[in-house]
């Protein structure tokens, strides 16, 4: 009987290869652990909308929705442009469809990776709004213009409330394993109303979650911190486009996009993708980084594992990163992190760290 029901999106560029390179780790643990995963394929890309002008629909998405999680590659390539100039994603369509207020990027600094900043002991997770925010007017009603162009930052209530909450249960559910117990909010309350509300309910929420600490600082010097002292931070909670960028900058502090992964999630979706995107310039050439893609797998089965209080699948997940990180630590190295060893390589490493 099949356990769970996996949507698998690969997208464009380097999406389809670091996606195989997931589906065979979780392949080899799925005989490890007993779980009979069942996959179904669903071929939405920025390259499917150049070639036909196909493109995913709500009625996709509800199709898609039925599956226990979506394991996503990467989507969008630079000259594939809808009407309105913007580029194909089914991720931003899919955070809207299924309410995914939530990105939790966790980043932390390997034995065996090199940091381009002096910090030692990096270890915090992002966490970016996803539903709102500076991408909240993107259904608006929209007069093209080469004059003039707006977007639109909106924060609700109900909204702070559901993601600060996820952000304390984070760093409470961290601190089990070492991590300090603390939440920063990363905001810019000195100059956008909407975020002098999103200050505002962090306040209440960090003040019912009292075991946790909390601090607060403008996105600008926040943002510098994250640079020069990475190692005070635990879990950062911000609005969507902060988010956005913060989530890159900490990447960059443990090794780059190839080690980043992430998990769009609400509180009945989950969609698991690399922090990276369709990486057009190194697609084909079978050299990307699968660390980042696997690790969101793995983020995926530990997700499943919560929601159905299964065994299998928490021990599943902790294998694979206990795994990601001996092989980080012992080589082979991808090219990104400075090694020599492309994609295949990588994931043979990986799936031979596995535990018989
Ligand atoms: P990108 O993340 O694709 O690439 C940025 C840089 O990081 C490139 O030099 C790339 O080679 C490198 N890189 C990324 N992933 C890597 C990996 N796994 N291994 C080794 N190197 C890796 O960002 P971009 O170039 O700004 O965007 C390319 C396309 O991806 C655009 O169309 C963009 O809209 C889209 N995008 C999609 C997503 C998503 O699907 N969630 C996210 C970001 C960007």
């Amino acid at each position: 009987m099949t356990d769970y029901e996996i949507a698998v999106i690969p997208g464009d560029g380097i999406g389809p290869e670091v996606v195989d390179a997931a589906l065979s780790v979780l392949k080899e643990c799925e005989a490890r652990y007993g779980l009979e995963i069942n996959y179904t394929f669903h071929d939405f890309s920025a390259d499917l909308y150049r070639r036909t002008g196909r493109k995913i629909t709500a009625a996709d998405m509800d199709e898609i929705g039925k599956a226990d999680a979506v394991l996503f590659g990467a989507m969008g390539l630079p000259d594939v442009r809808g009407p309105e100039g913007l580029e194909l994603g089914a991720q931003v369509e899919m955070r809207a469809h299924y309410g995914l207020f939530s990105s939790l990027r966790p980043v932390r600094l390997f034995p065996g990776v090199e940091s381009p900043v002096k910090a030692k002991n990096v270890d915090m997770l992002v966490i970016r709004e996803t539903s709102e925010g500076m991408f909240a007017g993107l259904a608006d009603e929209h007069e093209p213009s080469d004059e003039s162009a707006s977007d639109r930052m909106t924060i609700t209530r109900a909204t702070c409330e559901k993601l600060f909450d996820v952000a304390f249960s984070q760093a409470r559910a961290r601190r089990k394993r070492g991590t300090p117990g603390h939440v920063t909010l990363l905001h810019k309350s000195n100059a956008l109303r909407s975020n002098v509300l999103m200050e505002k309910v962090f306040d209440e929420v960090a003040a019912k979650n009292d075991d946790i600490g909390n601090a607060k600082f403008y996105i600008d010097a926040g943002s510098m911190y994250m640079v020069t002292n990475p190692e005070r931070y635990d879990v950062v909670v911000t609005e969507n486009i902060f988010g956005d960028i913060v989530s890159e900058i900490a990447a960059g502090l443990v090794g780059g996009l190839g080690v980043a992964p992430s998990a769009d999630v609400s509180l009945t979706h989950g969609v698991f993708q690399p922090s990276h995107g369709s990486a057009p310039d190194i697609a084909g050439k079978g050299i990307a980084n699968p660390t980042a893609m696997i690790l969101s797998a793995a983020m995926m089965l530990e997700w499943l594992g919560e929601r159905r209080e299964d065994d299998r699948c928490t021990k599943a997940a902790q294998t694979i990163q206990s795994a990601v990180e001996s092989t980080l630590a012992t080589g082979p190295r991808a090219r990104d992190l400075g090694g020599t060893a492309g994609t295949q390589e990588v994931v043979d490493a990986i799936v031979s760290a596995l535990p018989a």
